[in-house]
């Protein structure tokens, strides 16, 4: 099957041969037609599968056909910053052989430059939930017109709290719409917020979320706590790994891990929440430019981010979620390219494997031969409860400390 095969506008089929796409994906195949014909979708399907363009490039070819005008038929709601810049630009490459726009807002950055742009009108609106809703009360921005409605990572969306500004922002549309609906995964809650935004949905699914691309090779290193540091700068002696995108459960343990690299000269940066958003996407900008080896991403911000031909991830720890692996993982070998996703795993973590492993219906290769292997022993529940205690007491400790040191600054300063 070829895109001419789905029956696009021949514009759109111009710009992606520009992109050099040549096959539709799976998602694309199925999710396209439904589209076009004018149907709501319930899609299950993970990053990385093509799914922007399975809702982008039906979306544009109605539009086109409608003859645009300058208000906002479509709407892309997506839970991050990153995500939608990133959707902006495929929006841009797939309409620039038509006069389609689109705009994409976010917070976390001035709003002059956004709304300046919305003033210009825009067919195509991509936003993240809290900056939409803000600027709609301001009166920037009007939904009455919305005719395509997308909500993006639905399930990332609620798990970063977004429930309440989807439920204020559905009230705002207009009933008469298409709406698509796109998940990494299809818990009950996803479901319940999905009847009530579509109508009588097609439903898709490609690669549900317990599958790992075929072509990404998995490795486990099981080593110390102590020893990850260590462990990390042995497996980087392999010059093939070129391009690494490394994730770390926590901001605080992300800037120490480029630290540590950086004190090694291996060029190392971090993206996370506590970064600004000129920050967030220079670093990411460096590392596609290939001129940082290492970008070291929470999981958050690291949702969604494409970059090109990346073959390589590397999980610092081993995520509790064992969803979470598989996102994480699926940010290398995507769209058929080949992906390596090394993991490191301390005592304390071992249990984790095991459920990503039942998850994912196979082993993770171990490697056996490594200067750190595990010698520590996991700790039994008494020693855990006692670990988490003490973990708590330092933590009481440190901002009490803290805020003593404010309040005493504070008392100076009158
Ligand atoms: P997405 O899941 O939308 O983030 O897409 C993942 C990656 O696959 C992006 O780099 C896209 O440019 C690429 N991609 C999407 N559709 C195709 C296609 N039909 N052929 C080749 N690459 C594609």
């Amino acid at each position: 099957m070829t895109f001419k095969d789905l029956q696009l506008n021949p514009s759109l089929l111009k710009a992606i041969n520009d992109q050099n796409y040549i096959h539709p994906t799976a998602i694309q195949k199925k999710a396209i037609p439904l589209v076009l014909n004018q149907f709501d979708v319930l899609a299950s399907a993970q990053t990385g599968t093509g799914k922007t363009a399975a809702f982008a490039l039906p979306i544009i070819h109605h539009l086109v056909k409608e003859r645009g005008g300058n208000k906002i038929k479509a709407l892309i709601v997506t839970p991050t910053r990153e995500l939608a810049i990133q959707i902006g630009e495929n929006f841009t490459d797939f309409s620039k052989y038509t006069t389609i726009r689109n705009t994409v807002i976010f917070g976390g950055v001035k709003q002059g430059s956004q709304t300046n742009k919305l003033a210009k009108g825009t067919e195509v609106l991509i936003a993240t939930p809290g900056r939409l809703l803000d600027l709609i009360e301001q009166g920037f921005i009007s939904l009455k017109d919305v005719a395509y409605f997308v909500l993006d990572e639905a399930d990332r969306m609620l798990d970063m709290g977004f429930i309440h500004d989807i439920r204020k922002l559905l009230n705002l549309l207009p009933k008469e719409r298409q709406s698509l609906f796109f998940s990494a995964t299809l818990p009950k809650n996803i479901i319940n917020l999905s009847s009530q935004i579509l109508k009588q949905p097609k439903k898709i699914s490609v690669n549900p979320l317990s599958s790992t691309a075929e072509t990404i090779k998995q490795y486990i290193y099981y080593t110390n706590k102590s020893n990850k540091k260590d462990l990390l700068l042995h497996i980087l002696k392999d010059e093939k790994i070129n391009q690494l995108l490394l994730f770390s459960r926590t901001k605080h343990g992300a800037d120490k891990i480029v630290r540590n690299l950086r004190k090694k000269n291996i060029q190392a940066s971090a993206i996370h929440g506590n970064k600004t958003q000129s920050q967030r996407q220079k670093a990411l900008q460096l590392f596609k430019d290939s001129q940082i080896r290492i970008l070291v991403a929470t999981d958050i911000a690291a949702r969604g981010i494409d970059i090109e031909k990346l073959s390589y991830v590397l999980n610092y720890d081993i995520p509790n979620e064992s969803e979470t692996y598989v996102h994480r993982i699926g940010r290398c070998g995507r769209a058929g390219e080949e992906g390596v996703a090394i993991s490191i795993s301390e005592p304390e973590e071992n249990g984790y494997i095991k459920i990503i492993e039942k998850l994912i219906q196979k082993d993770i290769e171990v490697i056996l031969n490594h200067p750190f292997p595990q010698t520590d022993k996991p700790m039994n529940t008494k020693e855990k409860k006692e670990f988490e205690k003490q973990k708590l007491k330092r933590k009481q400790e440190f901002f009490a400390n803290r805020n003593k040191k404010k309040k005493d600054a504070r008392k100076k300063f009158k």
